[in-house]
C-alpha cells in the first residue's frame, strides 16, 4: 500500500471504497497505489465495467485483471456499499431502506439515510438522498426538522443506486434475490428512474450531486438517461443555472405557493430567491421543451395554499413555460402543523390547472404506512438524539 492509501485507510479505519467513485477518483486511487500512468485509463475502464455494468462485489470476480493486481486492489481498496440496516415493505410494494454510511473518522459511527424504491407497471423509481438531514426547514417537511449532519459524497449518492440494483437483482447476469421482491413490470429495469427527492437539498451539495448524475448516466456503466434523472430543488437559483449548464438532468421545483408572503413561510429559502427569480431560472433552464418539461411540485395544504384562486394564479405564473404540475397530497408526520387538503379540493385545483393545458397529476401517496412518502423521511441519526433527550429529560 502506498503512503497515501495507507494514511487514508488508517484515518478512516476502513479501506476507501471504489464503488460509487467517478472515473477521475478511481484514476487517482490507482495512481496512489503506484500503477504506471500508461495503464490507468485501461484499468479504470475495466473497474468501471465490473463495478457499474456487472455489479461486482469482489475484486476476484474481475477475471480480466491479473490475480496479482486483484490482490493489490483488494489490499488497498474495498467495493463497499452503504449497508442496509433495515428494509420496510409497504402494502403497496414501496420499499424503504435505512442505509448506514461508512464512518468518516474514528469517532463517527456511520450516519444513516433513507432511500425509497417505488415500483410501477411502466417504471421503477428510486428516490435518493443528497444530504443527511436538511438545513432549510420548510415548515411542512419532516426532513427539515432534522438538523443537517453532513453532505453526502458522490460515492454515497451513487451507492444508493448500487444498493438498490443489488437488492433488486437489477444487474445483468446477476440473480434476483427471491425473498418477497416487488420488481417493476415485465421487461422494465427494476430501477429505471431516479428522483433526488429524498433527504436533503441537492443544490446545497451541487458538486457531488452533479458528479453522481454523471456516473449514473454513464453509457458504459449504470446507463440511466439524464431525462430519467430528476433533481428536485426548493429553489437555489444560482445553482439551477449551473445544473443546467454543467449537467442537464430533468428539473423539478418545489413551488408550493404562488405568493411570496406565503412561500416565505412555507419555504424560507424564498426570502433569498423569490418566486419571480426562481421562475426566470426555470425559463432559462437549457433544453426545457414540451418533451422535457419542468415539473412543479405543489403540496396540498388544507386551507393554506389550495384555493381555486391560487390554482388560477399558478397557471398565470407558469404561462408559456413547458411545465407539468405535480400535486402532492400533504403527507402527515408526528407533530406536523398542517393537514392534507380534502379530496374534492385537490380535484378542483387539479381541474383548473388541467383545463389551462397543463398535465396536473396528483401524486398517489406511496408507502405512507412505512413513513416513506414525500417529506416523511428522517433518519435515526436524529431520532436517536431525540430519544436520548427524552431519556435525559
Ligand atoms: N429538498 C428538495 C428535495 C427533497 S423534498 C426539495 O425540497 O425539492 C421532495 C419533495 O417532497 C419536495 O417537493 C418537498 O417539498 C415535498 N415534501 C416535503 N414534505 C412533504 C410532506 N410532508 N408531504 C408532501 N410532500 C412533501
Ligand atoms: Fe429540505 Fe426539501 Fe424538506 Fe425543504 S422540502 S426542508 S428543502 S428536504
Amino acid at each position: 500500500m502506498t503512503a497515501l492509501a495507507a494514511s487514508a485507510a488508517s484515518t478512516l479505519a476502513v479501506q476507501p471504497s471504489l464503488a460509487g467513485m467517478t472515473r477521475a477518483e478511481i484514476a487517482d486511487s490507482l495512481r496512489a497505489l503506484g500503477l504506471p500512468e500508461r495503464e490507468i485509463r485501461m484499468r479504470v475502464a475495466q473497474l468501471w465495467h465490473w463495478i457499474y455494468f456487472r455489479g461486482a462485489r469482489d475484486f476476484d470476480e474481475m477475471l480480466n485483471v491479473s490475480k496479482a493486481l486483484r490482490a493489490r486492489l483488494a489490499d488497498a481498496f474495498a467495493l463497499r456499499l452503504p449497508e442496509i440496516v433495515e428494509e420496510q415493505v409497504s402494502s403497496d410494494g414501496t420499499r424503504k431502506w435505512l442505509l448506514r454510511l461508512a464512518p468518516v473518522d474514528v469517532q463517527d459511527k456511520g450516519a444513516e439515510i433513507e432511500c425509497v424504491y417505488i415500483p410501477e407497471s411502466d417504471r421503477g423509481t428510486l428516490c435518493v438522498s443528497s444530504q443527511v438531514g436538511c438545513t432549510l426547514n420548510c415548515s411542512f417537511c419532516h426532513t427539515g426538522t432534522q438538523k443537517l449532519v453532513r453532505n453526502l459524497t458522490t460515492a454515497e449518492i451513487v451507492g444508493q443506486l448500487l444498493v438498490a440494483r443489488q437488492r433488486l437483482g437489477d444487474f445483468p447476469g446477476r440473480e434476483r434475490p427471491t425473498d418477497g421482491l416487488t420488481p417493476a413490470g415485465e421487461g422494465v429495469r427494476a430501477v429505471s428512474n431516479i428522483v433526488f427527492m429524498g433527504m436533503g437539498e441537492p443544490l446545497y451539495n451541487p458538486d457531488n450531486v452533479m458528479a453522481a448524475v454523471d456516473v449514473m448516466a454513464d453509457g458504459d456503466g449504470l446507463s440511466l438517461s439524464k431525462r430519467r434523472i430528476t433533481v428536485s430543488t426548493s429553489g437555489v437559483v444560482p445553482q439551477i443555472e449551473r445544473l443546467g449548464a454543467e449537467c442537464g438532468p430533468a428539473l423539478a421545483i418545489s413551488l408550493h405557493a404562488v405568493r411570496d408572503d406565503l412561500r416565505n413561510a412555507l419555504v424560507p429559502l424564498n426570502k433569498k430567491y423569490p418566486i419571480h427569480a426562481l421562475l426566470q431560472a426555470c425559463r432559462d433552464y437549457p433544453g426545457a421543451s414540451n418533451a422535457r418539461r419542468i415539473t412543479f411540485e405543489y403540496v396540498m395544504l388544507k386551507g393554506v395554499n389550495d384555493s381555486p384562486a391560487e390554482a388560477k394564479e399558478l397557471v398565470r405564473l407558469l404561462k408559456g413555460m413547458p411545465a407539468k404540475i405535480n400535486l402532492i397530497p400533504f403527507n402527515p408526520w408526528p407533530g406536523a402543523p398542517y393537514e392534507c387538503s380534502d379530496w374534492e379540493t385537490i380535484e378542483r385545483f387539479s381541474d383548473i390547472v388541467f383545463n389551462a393545458g397543463y398535465a396536473s397529476p396528483v401524486r398517489t401517496p406511496r408507502g405512507r404506512d412505512i413513513l416513506a412518502a414525500c417529506g416523511q423521511l428522517k433518519s435515526e441519526t436524529e431520532k436517536l438524539r431525540a430519544r436520548a433527550r427524552l431519556a435525559a429529560g
